[in-house]
């Protein structure tokens, strides 16, 4: 079989033998996919920056003993700066997560895996508030995912609400919800006119032309949202304000 070259995002590692590391990956053209890194804790070998979360590079796979293995890489991006940084970091980790749950081994994911380039870097090279970048890829990702959540009109009875009416927002249907259709039955939670707003615009202009107050960034509704589409849990203790 001849040698596979895409580009990747290292989703995650673990330990495989004892030089060698698992490596879940991330490619535009072939999705999720499992790849050993041999030799990779060997000291000075030249596949241990490849093997380290978070890398973008260009991998090239080679099929062997019934597995795919890297044999080499042309590292791009490694978001060092994201291993220095804590908070930034948790945020980094947990986009990772999402785009790793929701992945699947061989159907395309060039959206998802320019999302999470993207993300990646505005967390590694700018200022921009992390919980606001995180909460920008789930809302892009919602979208990408086919379940953008409506926010202009409630998602129930479908009447057109003006922003100071906006309170809620409904998790299983995935938009706003409006007072008449308001019920304790249904899992709704609160939602600011700011908030919605701030959807609005990162859905319509990307969040590098979206300003807000960084403590305002809907992340944890939006975790519970996307979480609930996917019907995966994702551990997010401790990052949403
Ligand atoms: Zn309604």
């Amino acid at each position: 079989m001849p040698s596979i070259v895409t580009q990747a995002i290292v989703l995650r590692h673990a330990d495989y033998r004892e030089h060698d590391r698992m490596l879940t990956l991330l490619s535009p053209s072939m999705g999720r996919v499992e790849a050993v890194c041999r030799g990779c804790k060997r000291p000075q070998s030249p596949l241990l920056a490849a093997s380290e979360w978070f890398t973008l590079g260009e991998y090239v796979l080679y099929a062997g003993r019934g597995r795919l293995n890297v044999s080499s890489c042309n590292v791009a991006e490694s978001f060092f700066p994201l291993r220095t940084d804590y908070e930034r970091l948790k945020y980094a980790t947990y986009i990772l997560s999402v785009a790793e749950a929701a992945a699947q081994p061989g159907d395309r994911a060039v959206e998802l895996f320019t999302l999470l380039a993207r993300s990646l870097s505005r967390l590694a090279y700018t200022d921009k508030d992390a919980q606001a970048v995180a909460a920008a890829f789930l809302l892009h990702f919602s979208a990408i995912s086919g379940y953008r959540p409506r926010l202009s009109h409630c998602v129930r009875c479908g009447r057109r609400m003006t922003d100071d009416e906006i309170r809620l927002m409904d998790i299983a249907e995935g938009g706003l919800l409006c007072a008449d259709c308001q019920s304790s039955l249904r899992p709704a939670r609160p939602l600011s006119p700011a908030q919605a707003r701030w959807m609005r615009d990162v859905l319509a202009r990307g969040i590098d032309k979206t300003d807000m107050p960084p403590s305002d960034a809907p992340g944890a509704v939006l975790s519970e949202y996307v979480e609930t589409r996917m019907e995966k849990p994702i551990r997010h203790e401790g990052l949403w304000r």
